[in-house]
């Protein structure tokens, strides 16, 4: 394809993306405010869905409007060249290539970050701030930024360096080899990420002496898990919102619970949530999300090896030659759809993983406290309970709640 057809299909991918995404949201949040169901009476009142539609509205406009802008902003960066005009400028900094490469992505991430920042703060600062979950003082806001810098300077910077070398050095081949560095980091974040990552932003601390421990161990003996993978976290730090997650695998497997949701639930409740989490681990869930990540990884890798050599690629993108730091950004646009439909079937998949977590927790303990401790969390977090089924499809990782009940009750 010459250079100026390939801008077009770029422009192309770009406005389907965004128009795919905005109408799917269009379509959400036109949804009526449903009467309150019957299963929810109790929990929910009118005052809270106006609540919790004013909460959608709201963050439907806010992501209109920073949507806006970014769509805008590469439209134009793809019209007028202007990807090539910064490589080019880049390049007059300095004579060594992968230098070039690397300071080229930092400057593209560094506008991109500041464009981005007072979106952020907006969204923490006056959205979250308003129904009243926002935590986050502006110290931790900006600490949060500063150790997410150094992280991707280290390990992104490691990554990004090793594979642009590959690229230079083995040519096509780079693909398989790079496959084979990632799935291995891949694993090692997924089986170190609450030993070595998440304390960076987050205390962890074991589950305190009391009734709720006692409750708990006697749990996680019946079903052979040990209680020395469960945590507290101080979730509170952040937000008033509440969550627990499982992650990892083999010995370094942790179920960990927001501070928030201790203090909020029952120890029924808490117990139900934990049996869901355990689940996950049971129903081998994280391995299978680790190895799919794998392959999808190796897909992307290798179409990428068929286009990284193109120089129409780079002229697309207003570029003199071939450059391989163009050829990124513009696959990175290109694979958009392909990564759009990938996620939906992984989002499909959760779904499915989710019931059968909540299966797991029925069978193993009950449904009831469960659906209780569902209710309670949809409530507080002003969640949607009448969701556009489309937008479900693309973007719900986790059933919405009522298909959920349905199924406990
Ligand atoms: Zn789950």
């Amino acid at each position: 394809m010459n250079p100026e057809s390939l801008k077009y299909l770029l422009l192309g991918v770009v406005v389907f993306g965004f128009l795919l995404g905005k109408i799917l949201s269009y379509l959400n949040v036109k949804r009526p405010v449903p009467p309150i169901p019957r299963t929810l009476e109790g929990h929910l009142d009118a005052e809270k869905l106006l609540q919790s539609k004013a909460y959608q509205t709201e963050n439907y406009r806010f992501g209109l409007v920073s949507g806006l802008i970014s769509f805008a902003l590469s439209v134009l960066m793809i019209w007028y060249g202007w990807f090539g005009a910064i490589d080019l400028w880049v390049g007059t900094w300095t004579a060594n290539p992968m230098l070039h490469s690397l300071l080229f992505f930092a400057v593209i991430f560094i506008a991109s970050d500041i464009i981005s920042l007072p979106f952020d703060y907006y969204s923490t600062f006056v959205i979250e701030e308003k129904y009243g979950f926002n935590k986050t003082s502006i110290g931790t806001f900006f600490m949060d930024k500063a150790k997410g810098y150094v992280l991707l300077i280290l390990i992104g910077g490691a990554l990004l360096g090793l594979f642009l070398w590959l690229i230079q050095w083995m040519g096509k081949d780079f693909w398989w080899v790079f496959w084979i560095v990632a799935a291995l980091f891949m694993v090692v974040v997924n089986v170190f990420y609450t030993s070595w990552i998440l304390p960076l932003f987050n205390k962890l601390s074991p589950l305190e002496d009391g009734a709720l421990k006692d409750k708990i161990l006697a749990y996680a003996q019946s079903v052979a898990f040990p209680l020395d993978n469960i945590f507290v976290m101080d979730g509170s730090k952040r937000s008033a919102k509440a969550n627990a997650f499982f992650s990892g695998f083999g010995k370094r497997k942790k179920v960990v619970l927001y501070d928030t949701l201790v203090e909020q639930h029952s120890d029924e409740e808490l117990l139900a949530v934990l049996a869901h989490e355990v689940g996950h681990f049971k129903k081998k869930h994280i391995l299978l999300g680790l190895v799919i990540s794998v392959v999808q990884t190796g897909l992307m890798l290798f179409l990428l090896a068929q286009f990284v050599f193109s120089e129409s690629l780079s002229l697309a993108l207003g570029g003199a030659e071939w450059s391989v730091q163009l050829n990124l950004i513009a696959f990175g646009m290109l694979f958009s759809p392909i990564s759009t439909v990938l996620g939906v079937a992984m989002n499909w998949l959760s779904r499915k993983n989710e019931f059968e977590a909540d299966a797991y927790a029925k069978d193993t303990f009950a449904g009831a406290p469960l659906a209780a401790a569902l209710k309670t969390l949809s409530v507080k977090t002003l969640s949607n309970i009448n969701p556009h089924p489309w937008y479900v499809f693309v973007n719900y990782s986790h059933p919405p709640l009522l298909q959920r009940l349905e199924r406990l009750e």
